[in-house]
Parts: C-alpha cells; structure tokens; sequence
C-alpha cells in the first residue's frame, strides 16, 4: 500500500492515518493554521417546532474554507481531528463562534437555541465545564440558550466519565441531545440515567420513512420512547413535505432538514429568518378572522 501523499484531500479521505507520519503531521500543521488563518466557518441549520412553524433555534456546524481546495466538509476532516486530540480546540472555536454570532443576534432582536455537536474527545476532557464557564462568564451566549448533541458512541466510549461531564454541564443550564439517535451502540441502561432533553433522530430513518415501514415503524417507535421518557424530539433530514406532513401526524416535536433551510454561514442566517417568519406572520394576519 502506498503511502499518503502529504495532500490535504487525500490524507482526509483514508479512514486510518498513521498518526506519527509524515502526512498526518502536516495535516496536522494545515488544521492548525486553519484556526491561526481564519479559515474555519460557522455554519447555521435552522430548528423547526413543527406545531407552530416557528424556527427555534440553529444547529452549529463547521466547515474548512481551504486556501487550495475550497469548501471542506466535516466529515472530510473532523475524524482526524478527532484522532489527534486536536477537535478540542476546534470544539473551542465553535463554541466561542457562537457565542459571538449569539450575541450579535440578540441585537437584531432575535433569540434562538445554538446546538453544537461534542464529540469523544471532549466528553473525555475533564476541563471542559470549567472552559464554558470561564466563556458564559465573559457575556455572550449563556448556558440556557445552548444545546449539546452528543452521539451514543461518544457516550459509550467511556460511559461513567461521560456521565460526570454531563451531569456536570447539566448542573450548569446547558441542554443535552443525543445526536443521530439509532445509527450508534448505546444501551439504554445508560441514557436512562443521562440528564438528557432531546434526541434527534437519525435522517437515515427519516429519508426513507415514506416508503420504507420498517423505517416508518422506528421513527414512530423513537418519538413515543423519546416522549415517554419526557424528552423532546427533532427529526433531521426534513427533505420534502410529505415527511414533514408524516413526521407531524407522529407528533414529532421539531424538524431540521433541507426542506426549510440547508446549513448556511452565520452571517446570512439573520435575513433568512426574516423570509422565513414574513410570509408565516403574514398568512396569520390574512387567515384570521377564518380561526
Ligand atoms: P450531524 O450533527 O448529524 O449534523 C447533521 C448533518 O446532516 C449535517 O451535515 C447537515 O448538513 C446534514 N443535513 C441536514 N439536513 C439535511 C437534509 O435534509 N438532507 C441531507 N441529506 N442532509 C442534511 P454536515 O454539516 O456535513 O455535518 C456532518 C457531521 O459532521 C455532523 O452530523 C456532525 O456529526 C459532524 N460535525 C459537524 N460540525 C461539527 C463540529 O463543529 N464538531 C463536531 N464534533 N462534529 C461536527
Ligand atoms: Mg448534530
Ligand atoms: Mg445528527
Ligand atoms: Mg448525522
């Protein structure tokens, strides 16, 4: 097998990289500078509450803007971060991110939920309460307006020192989800005791829900577990109006999904709200008298 070439693309893309080579170093150097440059973006999903339409809060999800290569999705660069310990101080990024684009739209008047995604890595970081705490203190965003969306493997890779991270940030205000819920190894045992308030459901369920029963029958399954447990659920993966029509008649409290607004950067997140809620505030105005 050849070895990697010290390109960014290519390293990305193999699932093993040996973490003392060569190109895993200079992948290393290329994300660092990425933080150091400015290359890193927050980009914006909306939170829909299907009752009412309104748009609750805004999944955080980050992007590489590569000198050379362009736009960089996650997945192309978040396992390796992973991997090298280094998704702390990206996960650090994030959070400061938002906390700044929270401020600025508490400006414009708008306040909404950030959800960031934590991956292994930082659950297993002991000084991660103490960090949020040292942000929450400096104004911005507070720990009641963020949402932490974790997956069951992140939990499950050491369960009891996960338990301690989010007990810890529970205490704090902060709200919990498990992320991707149904696509990972997770015991229920676990989540039971968990301080959670949301799971999502994982969009490989939700894609295929209108025509696959089986999937059907576990996104049904999931919102009734969720409720029972007293939990709030979100759908991702929201692609078309019969799935947001079906996902309604289930009782599914909250949707995300390229249906109502694809991930976009930070800074056009303000006036796409604004075109979202305008035509929403409009049809109840005009419909009324008819209610
Ligand atoms: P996730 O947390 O489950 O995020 C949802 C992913 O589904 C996002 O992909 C989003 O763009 C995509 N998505 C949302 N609605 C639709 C839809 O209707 N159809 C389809 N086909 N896709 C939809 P994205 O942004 O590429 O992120 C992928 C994953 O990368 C995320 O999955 C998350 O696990 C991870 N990730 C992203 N940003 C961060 C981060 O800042 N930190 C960490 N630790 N992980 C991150
Ligand atoms: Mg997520
Ligand atoms: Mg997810
Ligand atoms: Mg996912």
């Amino acid at each position: 097998k050849s070895q990697p070439s010290h390109e960014v693309g290519v390293v990305m893309y193999s699932p093993q990289i040996d973490s003392s080579s060569e190109a895993s170093l200079s992948l290393l150097t290329e994300l660092r500078a990425a933080v150091a440059q400015d290359q890193l973006r927050l980009y914006l999903q909306p939170k829909i509450a299907m009752a009412s339409g309104e748009v609750v809060g805004a999944e955080a999800l980050v992007r590489w803007q590569h000198p050379q290569r362009g736009m960089i999705p996650p997945m192309q660069f978040i396992p390796f971060a992973e991997q090298t310990g280094f998704i702390r101080e990206l996960t650090g990024w994030m959070i400061e991110r938002c906390s700044m684009r929270y401020a600025e739209l508490q400006r414009q008047g708008v306040e909404l939920k950030f959800a960031i995604n934590l991956s292994t890595r930082d659950l297993l970081d002991q000084h991660l309460p103490t960090k949020m705490e040292r942000l929450f203190a400096r104004g911005g965003v507070q720990p009641q307006a963020l949402c932490l969306e974790i997956t069951e493997s992140a939990i499950m890779d050491d369960p009891a020192r996960a338990l301690q991270t989010l007990q810890r940030l529970h205490a704090m205000g902060l709200r919990l989800s498990i992320d991707d819920f149904g696509t990972g190894y997770s015991s229920l045992a676990y989540l039971k005791r968990l301080p959670l308030h949301e799971l999502k459901i994982d969009r490989s369920f939700v894609m295929a829900m209108e025509t696959d029963r089986a999937d059907l029958k576990i996104v049904r399954s999931t919102i009734d577990l969720a409720h029972n447990l007293g939990l709030t659920v979100c759908a991702e993966g929201v692609e078309n109006a019969q799935t947001w029509a079906l996902l309604k008649a289930l009782h599914c409290d909250e949707a995300q999904g390229y249906l109502m607004g694809k991930p976009m950067p930070e800074a056009d997140f303000a006036d796409w709200l604004l075109d979202w809620t305008a035509p929403q505030a409009r049809l109840r105005t005009e419909f009324a008298p008819f209610v």
